[in-house]
């Protein structure tokens, strides 16, 4: 089964530390959400399996536009592909964005699954970063939801940022927690050139988190979580039993995905497809880069996501798939200084320990082929 993503991409204000794909010419959102259904329209084609699990507006926010909008949306979706199977239809928003009207509408629609960027429970904290929300307005939010019925929620932490860590990164868990919500993202800030962090960081106003403390924090999460029965099921989520992001799950198993949107991506298995047009250019058509995927880009692309997940890779599908040398030549790198204190080999699995996932990229980069 397939999966639709729509890219949002404008946000009221950009945090100190975003490079994601946005805007702030809120003006444009009219006749972007225009373009997108034309692109829906003219793009079905792409995708060879027309039967949808999955659908996921990220951005940029998505709760800058009204439900009524969202479920647009989806209805063409409906329209154009067989939704017999759909199971999932997640939004993005921010806490300042929810209000009990706007909840009101939003259960109206067939979004059964929210992804809230919290970030942080500390206001201090939430300032340094350029959130535009409190931690009051965050907790509030996840409440108005769950009392509006909502019993599959998301919610994205950051850690890794320099002088609020320790203390201020446990009573941000702790908050989190006894949000009792079902998913957990948790991310270590990264800091880009051309964000307000980067300049930051080369005129020295900011510094980097130190690798020690970086590893600290991270098992400092991974335990917290874990203890509270969340399951560490990739390098940044974790879940309770059954709540496990099943869209962002089917991109790491390789299923086929159209995504609609300038700064959207999208994949049929064969092709790897991209929009990255300013949007006043995508507004008159759309372009797309893209990329023909060989034998070997896929292997790679299989080493990479299935190491970043919890079950790691499958030796008898690599030698399925790849042919038995692709499994030989990872069973001798798995061994190798460097790579065998970070992977565990249990039957037909290789999987890197939960407690070392933060050092994912050393091993896949030890295991892909270049
Ligand atoms: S709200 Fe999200 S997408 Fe928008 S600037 Fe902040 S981090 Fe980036």
């Amino acid at each position: 089964m397939s999966s639709v993503y729509f890219h949002i991409p404008f946000c009221k204000r950009l945090c100190g530390y975003c490079d994601f794909y946005r805007s702030v010419k809120l003006k444009y959102i009219p006749a972007v959400v225009e373009a997108m259904h034309r692109e829906l329209r003219e793009q079905a084609a792409f995708l060879h399996d027309k039967s949808i699990r999955t659908i996921y507006f990220g951005g940029g926010t998505p709760s800058l536009l009204a439900p009524s909008e969202i479920e647009n949306f989806v209805k063409q979706v409906r329209e154009q592909f067989d939704c017999s199977g759909l199971e999932e239809v997640t939004i993005e928003v921010n806490p300042d964005d929810i209000t009990a009207d706007y909840v009101a509408e939003l259960r109206k629609t067939s979004v059964n699954r929210i992804s809230m960027g919290v970030q942080s429970l500390d206001d201090d904290c939430l300032r340094f970063m350029g959130r535009r929300h409190s931690a009051q307005q965050a907790v509030e939010a996840v409440r108005m939801l769950q009392e509006a019925g909502y019993g599959n929620i998301s919610v994205d932490v950051i850690f890794g940022v320099e002088g609020f860590g320790g203390e201020v990164l446990a009573q941000t868990l702790q908050g989190v927690l006894a949000m009792g919500v079902q998913h957990i993202s948790a991310y270590h800030l990264t800091i880009e050139e051309g964000t307000r962090f980067g300049r930051m960081l080369a005129r020295g106003e900011m510094r980097e988190t130190e690798e020690e403390r970086s590893e600290a924090e991270f098992l400092q999460v991974h335990n917290t979580l874990t203890k509270a029965g969340y399951e560490h099921y990739e390098v940044s989520n974790y879940a309770l039993s059954g709540c496990r992001s099943r869209h962002n799950s089917s991109y790491w198993q390789g299923v086929e995905y159209l995504g609609v949107g300038a700064g959207a991506h999208s994949y049929n298995g064969e092709v790897r497809r991209w929009c990255e047009q300013p949007i006043e250019e995508y507004i008159g058509g759309v372009e797309y880069g893209s990329e023909e995927l060989a034998k070997l880009d896929k292997f790679n692309e299989y080493v990479m996501t299935s190491l970043r997940c919890a079950e790691g890779i499958s030796l008898g599908k690599v030698e399925r798939d790849f042919g038995i040398e692709k499994r030989e030549m990872l069973e001798r790198e798995a061994v190798k200084a460097g790579v065998a204190e970070l992977v565990v080999r249990d039957g037909d699995g290789l999987r890197i320990l939960p407690e070392k996932m933060l050092l994912s990229d050393l091993v896949i980069s030890s295991l892909m082929e270049m």
